[in-house]
């Protein structure tokens, strides 16, 4: 019997990168999930990385991790927070991925001495893993990476023109998402780059059955039809999608555009079943919600989106309790400069998130003691553990307790490497990546929160918590409330007479959905909703 074939729908971008390719695939998916089909999405970059493990986050963003431990792009994170579903290392194909696998097959002799090409070698690879990350599923989403006619780009765009040919024309979709410029001078909202972009498209063989235009200005009927009417798109097939308070709204904005895909590629809902997601959304814009000033302690990076996850977490914890946040970017090396604390005063509670290098590092120990000892309620997420643990061990143990990350010299190394509990050297892609167990101890907040004995949760670090205080720690009050299976690797803490300090050496924010908060960031919100109502 021949399996079910999977309908393909491909998301390409014109006129520039970063007017939301991601959240446009992301939304489709959500709406064809709500319908009741299976769905997959994958994203295709085309840097020659060969994952994101090695982007700098300054320049994209927070590298989001899967579960299987591939180091990814941060539209992962959308998508799996759209998606409500756990992604792997398939979702994310780089060029660099690609070309290695070319060039390692030509080394081992796979091409019997024919030349090898961009077209047809790169591009029958790509066309692989397309397929073999769609298959099993009713739909799968392909979103390719920056901008159609971007040099690097276009083995990609290639690929995806010749894939309607490998699967039949019949199973396949294409989405061009598009930008509207808004001239102030003359206050009107231009088409004309639109045009040319799907033109662009056009000239690589690529015919959009679908087009989204982001505007930031309303945009009328009249700009409606001239879309339509220039590139040929009927009225059904075109929205065009306005600035949105939030992106989890995008999903609403689009359901034409999901029934006129649907009609095309000929598939048919099985349920209707939004009603969750809407009320998520419309919790989400209340503002005469109660509200709650959190503060992110940090380095200062220039990119916002280094914490998206982070964000999206404390935002869906939030919303879960009824409840508004707001979010205070703290720079940790203001802090550094600003002891004591009183800057911290004004929050219900601390996160300090993951992070690498030494800049800055002093001032999340600090504001981990100031939580600690002010009793305000402290999440931290792996860098964030090791900084509390550092707190509670220069207070009870020696004043120049550090991570050997920070001081390799440090007379109290409490947080270390551990190189004969896991192999890890200190060069680069040796990182404890992706799900490991967390066993976690009973009578402690932590079980209470997951309500199980066993959680799985996602890591990317490298310095571990070191065994040898163990005794000493438990003693100035530490809980260690979760190890690893084979008991040796911490990977929980909390403190007892505390309204919540809790830090895990893996990063929650990663399996955090809106809808589904993880129980962590979940008990954080409550702590800080049951300290408000107290008061
Ligand atoms: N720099 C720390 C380590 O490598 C923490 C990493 C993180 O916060 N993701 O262990």
């Amino acid at each position: 019997m021949s399996r079910k074939q999977t309908k393909y729908i491909f998301v390409t971008g014109g006129v520039l990168s970063g007017v939301g390719k991601g959240i446009t695939a992301a939304s489709l998916a959500n709406i064809l999930k709500s319908r009741g089909l299976k769905v997959n999405i994958q994203k295709c970059d085309p840097y020659l990385n060969t994952d994101a493990g090695t982007l700098n986050p300054t320049e994209h963003g927070e590298v989001f991790v899967t579960a299987d431990g591939a180091e990814t792009d941060l539209d992962l994170g959308h998508y799996e927070r759209f998606l409500n579903q756990e992604l792997d290392q398939s979702s994310s194909l780089m060029s660099g991925k690609i070309l290695k696998q070319v060039i390692d097959d030509e080394r081992s002799g796979k091409y019997l001495g024919k030349t090898v090409q961009i077209i047809p070698h790169v591009t029958d690879v790509i066309q692989d893993k397309i397929e073999a990350a769609g298959s099993g599923y009713d739909v799968h989403f392909v979103e390719i990476g920056g901008t159609v006619g971007d040099y690097e780009g276009l083995s990609f765009v290639e690929a995806i023109r010749e894939f309607k040919s490998r699967v039949g024309r019949e199973n396949v979709l294409y989405v061009h998402v598009v930008y509207l410029p808004y001239i102030g001078a003359s206050k009107e909202v231009k088409t004309k780059p639109a045009q040319n972009a799907v033109r662009t498209l056009r000239g690589y063989g690529i015919s959009p059955d679908i087009l989204v235009a982001r505007s930031e200005e309303p945009a009328g009927e009249s700009i409606l039809n001239k879309l339509s009417m220039y590139t040929d798109i009927p009225l059904d097939g075109i929205s065009i999608v306005p600035t949105l308070e939030s992106v989890y709204e995008v999903p609403l904005h689009i359901g034409g555009l999901a029934d006129y895909a649907m009609n095309k590629l000929k598939i048919k809902s099985r349920k209707r079943d939004g009603r969750a997601w809407r009320e998520m959304v419309k919790t989400s814009l209340d503002t005469s919600l109660p509200r709650l000033k959190v503060g992110v302690v940090a380095k200062y990076l220039e990119h916002e989106d280094t914490y998206m996850s982070v964000f999206e977490a404390l935002k869906a914890a939030a919303w879960g309790e009824n409840m508004q946040v707001d979010i205070v970017w703290i720079d940790s090396e203001e802090i550094e400069k600003k002891l004591p604390l009183e800057t911290l005063e004004s929050l219900d509670g601390i996160v300090v998130p993951g992070g690498f290098g030494s800049r800055g590092v002093e001032g999340k120990i600090a504001a981990a003691s100031w939580a600690m000892e002010n009793k305000l309620p402290y999440l931290g997420l792996c860098l964030g553990m090791q900084v509390a643990v550092i707190a509670l061990a220069r207070e009870n143990i020696d004043k120049s307790a550090n991570s050997v990350e920070f001081d390799p010299e440090t007379k109290a190394p409490v947080i270390s490497l551990m190189n004969d509990q896991h192999e890890v050297v200190e060069t680069g892609g040796t990182m404890r990546l992706g799900n490991w167990e967390c066993h976690l101890a009973e009578d402690t907040r932590a079980r209470k929160l997951y309500n199980a004995k066993v959680v799985s949760e996602r890591h990317r670090h490298r310095y571990e918590f070191n065994n040898n205080y163990r005794k000493e720690l438990t003693e100035a009050g530490m809980v260690i409330s979760g190890l690893s299976a084979d008991g040796q690797l911490v990977e929980l803490i909390e403190l007892e007479n505390h309204p919540f300090f809790m830090a895990s050496q893996f990063h929650p924010e990663f399996t955090s959905r809106p809808g589904a908060p993880n129980p962590l960031f979940k008990g954080f919100v409550q702590s800080i909703k049951s300290v408000q109502n107290n008061k």
